[in-house]
């Protein structure tokens, strides 16, 4: 598919949970969720901790964050996406109004 892929070698990552550098390994998906968030797979990766067999999602661009930091991140990116919605919404419904001529 991409010709970028991860080599096997362990990422230098840190687990959030037990704060082992170097032992996250990328995770295969095991169910319909995990499939479908592999369209995330640019920003989010599922990351599995050999150490101590943590398992979950992690952005990208960040070698370690901590679980707060990476909620807080993904509450920012669904906050502004609905925000963004709701603007262009409101932008839509006032441009018919005009056209409408109200
Ligand atoms: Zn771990």
């Amino acid at each position: 598919m991409t010709t970028f892929r991860q080599r096997s070698s362990p990422t230098l990552r840190r687990c959030p949970r037990c704060k082992t550098v170097g032992r996250m390994y990328r995770s295969h998906s095991r169910n319909a969720f995990e499939r479908f968030m592999k369209l995330f797979s640019p920003v989010l990766v599922l990351y599995r901790c050999h150490h101590c067999n943590w398992r979950g999602y992690m952005f990208r661009r960040f070698r370690s964050q901590s679980r707060f930091a990476f909620w807080m991140t993904l509450l920012g990116i669904a906050t502004g996406s609905v925000a963004g919605v709701a603007v262009g919404w409101f932008l839509l419904v006032r441009f018919v109004e005009l056209l409408l001529g109200r």
